[in-house]
């Protein structure tokens, strides 16, 4: 294979169980956990992934779009499925044909939703949602027979401390609730937290049901002015690719598009069967780096479209042939998504969401 991903099964079960028991430990009612599984599960196969969930007792999981749901009823899922960010016109039979849950975003849409659906308030993202004042959600609410099964908002800066955005958006849902309950429209699902309002125990916030994506995959962002993260969670994947060939290059010799490495002593070079069609950031040209054998060797030159080059001088051992970690750990020493969005000056979800389907998933315990 030129390049492929192993995704372990275990930390994903690990992943979910450290969720779960992080929101239930404190709170004093059940707290259900909803995996977000978009965007192919941030990269690690949703069908996969979603399976290990439901037999872990996800009773929910949340997708995109309707596509991504259809996806997950074709392959035998039979959970319940939120599907976040699509209610379009042409959506609507599908949504019904597959037993998927729409979150409905505007008052006009609460007028034509025909099933159980969750309302999405605006509480100050500034993205989907109504913004609608509380009796104007009340009213249409109640106008339709159709179930409210959830109301839900979503945070716009909640690993940031020194902004009080969250508490205002708080302040915000709660009013909306508050104006719900008290014309007897409760319900039965109030959710609001991604990864970051629960590792950073934003505990009002937690509702009866919580949508972490980017903790299930073993990531948590790092924050400003908070505590450390109280909950413990492990990348699920790496990433390895082949070695296609390995060159010695004399002194002065220039790597790749744009000549914009120049090797500055006789090198020995490795080229790497990925690039960015795979999922390489380009901007690691010159900057970023890989693990060989336990050791960092750093990527030479432009980044090209289906090869990447590394200094492999120091790694002697390295043929044809042989994988190198792009992201994994090995031998003590690991780089992450984040690691790699950081050299990359991108974030680890765009990383992982980045590695393109050509890239092989291979699934381990
Ligand atoms: C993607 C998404 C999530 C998950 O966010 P993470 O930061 O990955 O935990 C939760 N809610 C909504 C509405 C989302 O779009």
């Amino acid at each position: 294979m030129r390049s492929w991903l192993e995704v372990s099964l275990g930390r994903i079960r690990g992943n979910y169980r450290a969720v779960r028991d992080h929101v239930n430990d404190s709170a004093d009612h059940p707290i259900d956990v909803m995996p977000v599984v978009k965007a192919d599960a941030y990269g690690h196969g949703a069908f996969e992934v979603a399976r290990v969930l439901e037999d872990e007792g996800a009773r929910w999981l949340a997708v995109s779009n309707v596509e991504e749901g259809v996806f997950l009823r074709r392959a035998g899922i039979h959970g319940r499925v939120l599907v976040m960010a699509d209610f379009l016109p042409e959506s609507r039979a599908a949504l019904e044909e597959f037993g998927l849950t729409p979150v409905v975003h505007s008052l006009e849409d609460v007028k034509q939703v025909e099933v159980p659906y969750h309302l999405k308030i605006d509480s100050g993202m500034g993205r989907l949602g109504t913004r609608a004042e509380a009796e104007a959600i009340v009213a249409a609410v109640a106008a339709n027979p159709s179930s409210l099964e959830g109301v839900m908002t979503h945070f716009a800066s909640s690993a940031n401390f020194d902004s009080r955005q969250t508490e205002e958006q708080i302040e915000h849902f709660e009013g909306v609730l508050a104006a719900l309950r008290a014309a007897g429209l409760a319900p039965r699902y109030v959710h609001a937290s991604s990864t970051n309002s629960i590792a950073y125990q934003r505990r009002n916030a937690w509702g009866n049901l919580v949508r972490p994506g980017h903790a299930i995959y073993g990531y948590v962002s790092s924050a400003k002015g908070a505590p450390r993260a109280q909950l413990e969670v492990r990348p699920a994947l790496s990433w390895k690719a082949t070695v296609l060939a390995i060159n010695s290059v004399p002194a002065g010799a220039r790597i790749g598009y744009g000549g914009i490495h120049t090797a500055e002593r006789p090198m020995r070079t490795a080229v790497l069967a990925a690039g960015y069609a795979d999922g390489i950031p380009h901007r690691l040209g010159n900057r970023g780096q890989v693990i060989v054998n336990g050791k960092f060797a750093p990527i030479i030159g432009a980044v090209s479209m289906d090869l990447t080059t590394i200094d492999a001088t120091d790694c002697p051992e390295l043929k044809i042939g042989d994988a190198v970690l792009l992201l994994g750990e090995q031998g003590g020493v690991s780089i992450n998504a984040q690691q790699m969005a950081r050299m990359a000056g991108t974030i680890s979800y765009s990383v992982l969401c980045g590695i393109n389907s050509r890239v092989k998933r291979v699934y381990v315990e």
